[in-house]
This record gives C-alpha cells, sequence and structure tokens, in this order.
C-alpha cells in the first residue's frame, strides 16, 4: 500500500487579516486528483472559526499542486465550510461569482522578507536605516539584491507545483520582492496565489525568517506593498470599444468603499497619493498612469480597446478570493 502526504491548507477566520493553516493527512493508495481527497475537519475554536462547544468546521478540497518541498506529497487548498455544508463567513472564495471562468487575473504580490530577530526588513542595519530607495529595485550585487536564495528556491518551487509564476523581481525596498501569478480563471488565480504564499513562508522557515505581508511594513520614505490585480473578462477581451471599458471604471468609481473593504487592512497606509498610488478617498482612472486607482493599460488601448485593466488598490495583505470577488461583481454590473 503507497502512503502519501496530503497536506490541506486553509484561511484562518482572522480579522482584519486572515492567515494560512495547514495540517497533514496520510491517504492510502491516493489517485492524484482533488476529487480523491476526501472532505477534512478542524478545530475551529483554535482559528477564530467556531466556539469551542461547536468547534468542528469543514475543509472542502479545491485545487491540488504536486509538493515540491516534500517527498510523496501534494498541497489541497481547502476551503472553509460550516458543519451543515454552507460557506464558513471567513470563506471568501465561494462568493466569487465567476463558475463559468469567464475572468482572467493576474496578481502582483508584493511581500518582505523579514527578520524576526530585529523585526526589520533583511538587509536593515539593527539600528538607523539602510542607504535610500533608488539602488535595489531589479537590482543584483550584494547589499542591494538581499534575499535571493529564498525568492529563487519560491521560484523553482512554485514552477515544479504547476503554479503559473509569470516573473519575479527585486523591489523598491531592500528586502522588499514581488511575484506575479495569472490564471484563466477568477477562483483559479487566487487558489495560486494562496499556495504560492505557503510555499513562501514555508521555504523562508528554513532561513529562519518570515514573510512580512503588510502593506506598509516600514513608515516613511520606504515603498509599501500592493498586490495590483489586473483583469479580464470575455467582453473586455473582445468588445473594441473605449466606451465600454470606461463604463467600468465609471461602475468602479460607484463603490469606493465597498473595494477598499476587500483590499486588504492599513491600506490607508499605503494608498497616500505617494509612492505610485492613488489616495484612499479617491478614485481615478487614466491609461498608462501608475498614479491612478485604475491603470489602462496601454497595451489595451493599441490593441484597440481590448484586453485588461489594472486596478492598482489592493494591498499585498489582500485575500486574492475577495479582490476576485469584488472585481468580478463590479465588472459585471457595467457589462
Ligand atoms: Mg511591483
Amino acid at each position: 500500500m503507497s502512503k502519501t502526504k496530503l497536506e490541506y491548507i486553509w484561511l484562518d477566520g482572522y480579522t482584519p487579516t486572515q492567515s494560512l493553516r495547514s495540517k497533514t493527512l496520510i491517504a492510502n493508495d491516493f489517485g492524484g486528483t482533488v476529487e480523491d481527497c476526501p472532505q477534512w475537519a478542524f478545530d475551529g475554536s483554535s482559528t477564530e472559526q467556531a466556539e469551542g462547544n461547536d468547534s468542528d468546521c469543514l475543509l472542502k478540497p479545491v485545487a491540488i499542486f504536486p509538493d515540491p518541498g516534500r517527498k510523496n506529497a501534494f498541497l489541497v487548498m481547502a476551503e472553509v465550510l460550516n458543519h451543515d455544508g454552507t460557506p464558513h463567513a471567513s470563506n471568501g472564495r465561494a462568493l466569487i461569482d465567476d463558475d463559468d471562468d469567464d475572468f482572467w487575473f493576474a496578481f502582483e504580490q508584493e511581500y518582505t522578507i523579514w527578520d524576526p530577530e530585529t523585526n526589520l526588513p533583511i538587509g536593515f542595519p539593527p539600528t538607523g536605516f539602510p542607504a535610500p530607495q533608488g539602488p535595489y529595485y531589479c537590482s543584483v550585487g550584494a547589499g542591494k539584491a538581499v534575499g535571493r536564495p529564498i525568492v529563487e528556491e519560491h521560484l523553482d518551487q512554485c514552477l515544479d507545483a504547476g503554479i503559473n509564476l509569470e516573473g519575479i523581481n527585486a523591489e523598491v525596498m531592500i528586502g522588499q520582492w514581488e511575484f506575479q501569478v495569472f490564471a484563466k480563471s477568477a477562483k483559479r488565480a487566487g487558489d495560486e496565489t494562496w499556495v504560492a504564499r505557503y510555499l513562501l513562508e514555508r521555504i523562508a522557515e528554513d532561513h529562519d525568517l518570515a514573510i512580512n505581508w503588510h502593506c506598509k511594513p516600514v513608515h516613511g520614505d520606504w515603498n509599501g506593498s500592493g498586490m495590483h490585480a489586473n483583469f479580464s473578462n470575455s467582453v473586455m477581451r473582445t468588445c473594441g470599444s473605449e466606451e465600454t471599458f470606461n463604463s467600468i471604471c465609471e461602475a468602479f468609481s460607484e463603490r469606493i468603499s465597498e473595494h477598499i473593504e476587500a483590499y486588504g487592512a492599513d491600506n490607508d497606509q499605503r494608498l497616500t497619493g505617494l509612492h505610485e498610488t492613488q489616495a484612499i478617498d479617491k478614485f481615478s482612472f487614466a491609461i498608462a498612469d501608475r498614479g491612478a486607482s485604475i491603470r489602462i493599460p496601454v497595451g489595451t488601448v493599441h490593441d484597440g480597446w481590448c484586453g485588461r485593466l489594472e486596478d492598482r488598490r489592493p494591498a499585498s495583505n489582500a485575500d486574492p478570493y475577495r479582490v476576485a470577488g469584488i472585481i468580478v461583481t463590479t465588472t459585471k454590473s457595467a457589462c
């Protein structure tokens, strides 16, 4: 009888920012598909998802990936259900209204590699500050690009797991990096982004380092971290109409607070109008403008108004399921 490790991954119930949880199930003669993964359960009273006297929450497997960091193993992304089978309040994935996979998403996930000893980004001296921003973005060389062994190992593991990473780069603050995930499905983009986050945290453990997902990990003149959301549906990809794109952006302008609610905690510290952001209480859209809330990529215009939009407001600590969910709903209201 063969034994396979299935690492069930889910999101806990902490607010305002959920964290990843996981535990291992040993399966006998495992078939290798998500349908072969049994529904499982966990103690929701230990994750802010249930009371102790009624503590069982269910794990519904929704996506499976080979686990490149372990022998005979898979990573199983799971939705959290109440024990009556309804989606738990912490389950943002269940809210995505895209069952026909009409939406494509690409998330640009920024993060900071963090030293728990100093409680600072790696590359920061124990006291004082490193040289000001400028040399670190897309850099090479000791003292500028720090953390590369983690970033490279993460890239390899994601590709080995079948996660559709489109690229990586060093970011503007020292110790800050980015990876990009693209999927032709809103739910799948969320699944892959969360599993990529999981792998990154686990790899950093091996280096006695942490990943800080906060959107403004260092106050002052240091870039915050975002999760720009690029999106399209079949109308946007084929319409050839500037008016359609304008009406989508106008629909977004009417729902600013609903979007900001889904775009991550403490985002007011990041969306200040500085550091390539629009202020959190303002909304603007423009071609090629990185200071706008929504950027219309120049490629979309060059392709005759067929293509994607980029919402630049989501923060690095946002739940990609909730970000995708509200974007799908608002876009569908316009086209
Ligand atoms: Mg970036």
